[in-house]
């Protein structure tokens, strides 16, 4: 759907973090966040915590002048919410085993800074939430009883989908949008330009238009995604577009990943040059659907 952009932009470009794994390993060292003004933030990173970048992020937004939205995990626990028979599956080692606590302290503080700041914070619905109602209001709720406030959207983590059964249990429990509709191979409009409405109400999906590993094969450079990146940005002001991007916090360790995090200043300084308006896929919604 077109023509439902805030006035006197060309296009939207929404910015989105899926917060995986902040911590590369199985442990999480407890670390006290003591700067708690964005404007202020040194980064934080060291070679023990390569993963956890969320206050680099927030500093390069900060200079930017843009915001996101960061959608937080909650995944079930293998040994506490698993059965036994699947403890031996290798698979679900990677899915349930070595998540992030969201109650842990230094999570919390996290996400309060992060909304303090003025970012978004959502829900990251864990991998099988897309089809349990009950797990996914349960997610909702913990993650709201930390924010102190309602939540809006966010995303399911490996972009999971039913059609059309996860959206009616997102609306069904409040959520106002979803952006999981999308490809962690290709990038572009393959859902059209603009956000849809699967049930013609104030319900909106946000389909994803690029997300980070998707730009670059391994035979590719950082020119080559570029190039692509900049080519969606001239359809998305051509077409009046509503684009969302995804970049995984873990993207912006420069050693690990080298490239995403310039590609990612590139394209917000390219879009804003374009008239775009940038920013978190809430205050897009709340500007065009104002929340009550
Ligand atoms: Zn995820």
């Amino acid at each position: 759907m077109n023509g439902d952009l805030p006035k006197d932009f060309e296009f939207a470009l929404c910015l989105t973090h899926d917060v995986d794994r902040p911590y590369k390993t199985f442990q999480a060292p407890y670390y006290a966040l003591k700067e708690r003004d964005p404007s202020h933030l040194k980064p934080l990173v060291t070679s023990e915590r390569p993963y956890w970048q969320f206050e680099e992020i927030m500093a390069l937004e900060d200079e930017l002048g843009v915001r996101s939205s960061f959608y937080f995990l909650n995944e079930k626990r293998l040994l506490r919410d698993k059965d036994p028979r699947d403890w031996i599956d290798p698979k679900n080692w990677k899915l349930f085993a070595g998540r992030y606590d969201i109650t842990s302290d230094e999570i919390v503080d996290v996400i309060r800074m992060l909304d303090d700041g003025g970012w978004e914070v959502g829900l990251h619905g864990s991998y099988e939430s897309y089809d349990d109602l009950e797990r996914l209001k349960f997610e909702k709720e913990t993650l709201e009883e930390i924010l102190g406030h309602q939540i809006v959207g966010g995303r399911q983590h490996y972009l999971n989908l039913k059609k059309p059964e996860s959206w009616k249990y997102q609306k069904k429990i409040g959520l106002k949008y979803d952006a999981s509709l999308g490809s962690s191979e290709k990038i572009g409009f393959e859902y059209g330009y603009g956000t849809l409405r699967p049930f013609n109400d104030d319900f909106v999906v946000f389909p994803l238009t690029v997300m980070e590993i998707a730009t670059m094969d391994s035979s590719d450079d950082l020119k080559h995604a570029w190039n692509r990146c900049q080519d969606l940005l001239y359809v998305a002001k051509d077409n009046n577009s509503v684009m969302t991007i995804l970049w995984h916090p873990r993207m912006f360790n420069q050693d690990e990943f080298p490239g995403y995090k310039d590609l990612y200043r590139r394209i917000i300084k390219e879009a804003l040059q374009l008239g775009a308006w940038v920013g978190p896929c809430e205050k897009w919604y709340d500007m065009n659907e104002p929340i009550s």
